[in-house]
């Protein structure tokens, strides 16, 4: 069946192919998912990474006042010479939350500190190292600038802006920024739930014995971690034997606890697999074959009982690449997410990289700045689909196109950093 398969997608220019281009296939499933409607309001810190149900408008101008950005004098610029110096009589001095109550007169100044609020009159800031303090007197000289040291109120957000749009992921500097205009609560999205579960005769979970041929189930734990950290809410339902029963009562639960189901192993055509025949009475799903290395097949539709669907490939790179380049837009669509197109780079080729067939590959790298400054990528590791040390290892995809061939050392390629450690 491999060899078929390889065939049709090398036919693809041609006749009938039955390989889709990825994007084909990430249209089609976006086509056919909702957004989870519900919304929820959390207080601020437990917004981290959810998705905003809702823009934020700037309640307040931040900042608030206008303030010095240093440590020095509050003037006039109209008193200061041209050139020589003058001598300013020091009146008060405004500390940051305790701003000086009068007007700065002609001819006066008050000692300023960072963060406190400009006194009236005043419009510029001279730095305390370019003062010489004498008792009462200030004595200064030429070449300011009007307005320097000053930050302007509203200069960072003004009131009545758009802060925050719906459907942004919220990170650190949101949080803070959502505090800096009071906000206490947000509204979020409800987490998608994903349930998830591992299919195989040969897996074993942790703690259990391997018998010969056995191995452990790595990819419910890749899958929690990926899920995790997209900000899911994940229903582990172990591995699941082989079996009709057993895999009917898994499809059950899953779908009946679950927006989304996920699945690896068994969406092959290997022969002792029942997933696929358990799956055409679970639901609607298609089996596609992406024009992807790694990655194909991957299964994708509806459970009866609502929840979408992905039947990942069992081999554990497969698994993470078609996770990441598949499902995971599928998941941001779901949860109410902003599409967020992936970081492109072009990198030098560090070493000749090897490539057969007419598909796009995701070969697993490390992207380095070389000595003159260039970026730099070399495989993280074998490439084999089943090497996971490859994804541990790699801090970037080398994305080889479907046309292309091996690639030489030295020769430019498009690399996808990973914006996280996955
Ligand atoms: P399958 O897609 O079921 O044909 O599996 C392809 C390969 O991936 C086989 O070598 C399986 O043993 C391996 N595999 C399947 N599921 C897992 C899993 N959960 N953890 C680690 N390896 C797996
Ligand atoms: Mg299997």
């Amino acid at each position: 069946m491999h060899k078929q398969e390889q065939a049709a997608v090398a036919d693809g220019k041609g006749g009938k192919s039955t390989a889709l281009s990825l994007e084909d296939a990430r249209a089609r499933i976006l086509a056919q998912l909702t957004p989870v409607a519900l919304l929820e309001q959390v207080p601020l810190r437990a917004a981290l990474g959810r998705i905003l149900g809702a823009g934020i408008l700037a309640r307040l101008d931040v900042p608030a006042h206008t303030n010095s950005a240093m440590d020095g004098y509050a003037v006039r610029v109209a008193d200061l010479p041209a050139t020589g110096g003058v001598s300013l009589a020091l009146v008060g001095e405004s500390f940051a939350g305790h701003p000086f109550a009068d007007e700065v007169g002609p001819g006066q100044c008050v000692r300023i500190m960072t963060g406190a609020v400009l006194p009236r009159g005043a419009d510029t800031v001279v730095i305390q190292e370019d003062v010489v303090a004498e008792g009462a007197l200030v004595r200064m000289g030429a070449g300011h600038r009007r307005g320097q040291h000053v930050r302007h109120a509203g200069e960072d957000l003004a009131a009545g802006a758009t802060v925050l749009v719906a459907g942004r992921r919220v990170g650190a500097a949101d949080l803070g920024l959502l505090a800096s205009i009071g906000v206490a609560e947000v509204t979020v999205r409800r987490r998608l739930r994903v349930a998830f579960f591992s299919t195989g005769d040969e897996l074993r979970s942790l703690g259990e014995p391997l018998g010969e041929g056995d191995i452990y189930d790595s990819n419910r734990y890749t899958l929690y971690g990926l899920l995790t950290r997209f900000g899911a809410e994940v229903i582990d339902l172990g591995v699941v034997r082989d079996e009709p029963v057993a895999l009917r009562e898994a499809f059950a639960r899953a779908g009946a606890a679950a927006d989304v189901v996920l699945t690896s192993g068994g969406v092959s055509v290997g022969a002792a697999d029942h997933v696929r025949d358990v799956l055409a009475e679970a639901g609607e799903v298609d089996f596609w074959k992406i024009n992807m290395k790694p990655g194909k097949p991957v299964a994708f539709g509806r459970l009866h009982a609502g929840a979408a669907f992905f039947g990942l490939p069992g081999n554990p790179v497969s698994a993470m690449v078609t996770f990441l380049q598949v499902v995971r837009p599928a998941l941001d669509h779901m949860a109410g997410a902003t599409a967020q197109p992936p970081l492109v780079l072009t990198a030098r080729a560090g070493e000749p990289l090897e490539k057969g067939g007419r598909r796009r590959e995701f070969q697993r790298g490390l992207l380095a700045s070389g000595d003159d400054g260039e970026l730099v990528v070399r495989p993280a590791a074998p490439q084999g689909s089943g090497i996971l040390r490859s994804m541990s290892a790699a801090n970037c995809f080398i994305v080889l196109p479907e046309e292309g061939g091996p690639v030489a050392a030295g020769d430019l390629v498009c690399v996808e950093p990973f914006a996280e450690g996955w």
